[in-house]
């Protein structure tokens, strides 16, 4: 009889059990998981994020499930899969399905986040509604579940349907309890193109020195994403006063007449245009809003008037270095910005050698990251630089291209001839091995001898004052 009901079900509705509004299809993993709990007499939703994206339509990137079990059930009933007790004190547990891990979090209500990290107490609650109050924003604070459906108690979907960020509550005390709350505000104007509500927009300002107390490992996540958009540059300026907070080095950049012929643009709004420019790369981002940092700190101004930043660069890399360091960005990601910053003025040509020898010194990915930068950095200028640096920078690209594909000798593991072979010619070991060797690589980079081994242990031995052996 069941099945036969079953198979009369109307297939729309049938539909409505495995997707989300009939648009978006649930994965049967994460049904599987509400059925399992439903079936031992929990409660359990889809909930946050997942929620928001499948409401406008967009894919969601993971599942995240709230329930009614205590950590220690949800181990339990799932103890025929792999469990990873994530942070089982703030309730959440990792259910491995079919692969996937799925964040399972115990309804719950935090308390303030005076670590700024963790919040002080979180306490176990018994209602989705007390753990969807705790969420951030309305379009974050609604759950689904096949038999419920779109559960909405703050007014989420109006929000979505109107494309309005608004806190869960009352803003200021939301941001008070946790400033990652306004990174996390910006990354979503950023990302998903809402509008603040107005007093979410205020409090956002008004609470900003909260941000100080927060831990930047949660900062940096938040941030990167922030910077990959093409309304990251709109938003900076938007919100400068907010970004100050976080990085103080930021403000001097406000409103910096540069009194210089080539440019048409404070430090700032030059900063935001080659922001924008360059491509959503968190990385390059970074490296553009950070480029000229230290103008105004080493400005000087002629009897003419015109202002001069002499040093900027290298100031500027140590600025950034000192930045990201405090930030706590990985060492890889800080590193090439700081090469980068320090770089940016970088005298670039299509001249064969020339290029050789930065390849050596930077890299390939480096360097071309760096005409990247150039390029960007042109474009918050007068237009007319423009088009010499995008002509420069064109022929460079196309000399480098020809130089990787050639396998042109950069570097010392290119070279026809190493150390052992230097010793065998009678170069006495030591220090001279390695001096020659690199004497012999700027060599033949600069095209005065040829990568091959006959000519160079010739111009070693020459070099080394042995004279020309038989
Ligand atoms: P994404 O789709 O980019 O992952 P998300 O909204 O899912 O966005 P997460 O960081 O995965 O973001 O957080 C999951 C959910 O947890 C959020 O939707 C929100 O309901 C809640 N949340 C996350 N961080 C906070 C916070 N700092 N304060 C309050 N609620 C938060
Ligand atoms: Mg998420």
């Amino acid at each position: 009889m069941r099945d036969t009901l079953h198979d009369q079900e109307n297939t729309d509705e049938r539909k409505q059990r495995t997707t989300m509004e009939n648009r978006i299809m649930i994965p049967q993993y994460i049904l599987k998981i509400l059925e399992r709990f439903h079936g031992a007499g929990y409660e359990a939703f889809v909930a946050g994020g997942a929620v928001r994206d499948a409401l406008s339509g967009e894919p969601p990137q993971d599942f995240d499930l709230c329930t009614s079990a205590l950590p220690s059930e949800t181990a339990a009933l799932f103890s025929d899969h792999k469990v990873i007790e994530t942070g089982i004190l703030h309730g959440t547990v990792t259910v491995m399905a079919d692969g996937h891990p799925v964040e399972v979090t115990t309804y719950r209500s935090d308390g303030r986040y005076s670590d700024g990290r963790h919040p002080d107490q979180v306490r176990f609650v018994s209602s989705l509604r007390e753990d969807l109050a705790r969420r951030d924003f309305t379009v974050n604070a609604m759950a689904w579940s096949p038999e419920t459906g779109v559960i909405d108690y703050f007014g989420g979907r109006e929000d979505l349907r109107r494309g309005i960020l608004r806190c869960v509550g009352e803003p200021e005390t939301r941001f008070s309890e946790d400033g990652l709350r306004i990174m996390r505000a910006l990354r979503f104007l950023s990302v998903k193109s809402y509008q603040p509500d107005p007093l979410t927009r205020e409090a956002m300002f008004r609470c900003s020195g909260m941000l100080q107390k927060v831990a930047y490992e949660r900062i940096d996540a938040e941030l990167l994403r922030f910077l990959t958009t093409e309304r990251t540059a709109a938003l900076l300026d938007e919100y400068r006063e907010i970004f100050a907070v976080l990085i103080p080095e930021l403000a001097p950049m406000f409103d910096f007449d540069q009194k210089s012929p080539y440019h048409n643009r404070d430090v700032w709004h030059h900063t935001l245009a080659a922001v924008d420019f360059i491509r959503p790369d968190p990385q390059l981002r970074m490296t553009m809003l950070l480029h000229d940092v230290a103008k105004p700190v080493v400005y000087v101004e002629d009897e003419n008037g015109r202002g001069h930043f002499k040093g900027h660069q290298q100031k500027g890399s140590e600025t950034a270095d000192r930045i990201l360091r405090r930030m706590r960005f990985p060492n890889t990601f800080r590193e090439e910005i700081v090469t980068l910053v320090r770089e940016h003025d970088l005298k670039l040509y299509a001249d064969r050698p020339l290029l050789r020898r930065c390849l050596n010194r930077l890299g390939e990915t480096t360097l071309r990251k760096l005409l990247e930068v150039q390029m960007a950095d042109a474009s918050g200028k007068y237009e007319k630089y423009m088009t010499g640096t995008r002509n420069r920078i064109g022929e460079v690209r196309i000399l480098l291209d020809r130089i990787v594909e050639e396998g042109d000798c950069v570097s010392l593991s290119s070279l026809a001839v190493d150390g052992g072979d230097l010793l065998r010619a009678g170069i006495p070991a030591g220090k001279t091995v390695g001096d020659i060797l690199s004497w012999l690589l700027e060599a033949v980079m600069e095209d005065r001898i040829p990568n091959k081994k006959e000519q160079l242990l010739q111009a070693a031995r020459e070099r080394a004052g042995l004279g020309i052996k038989e």
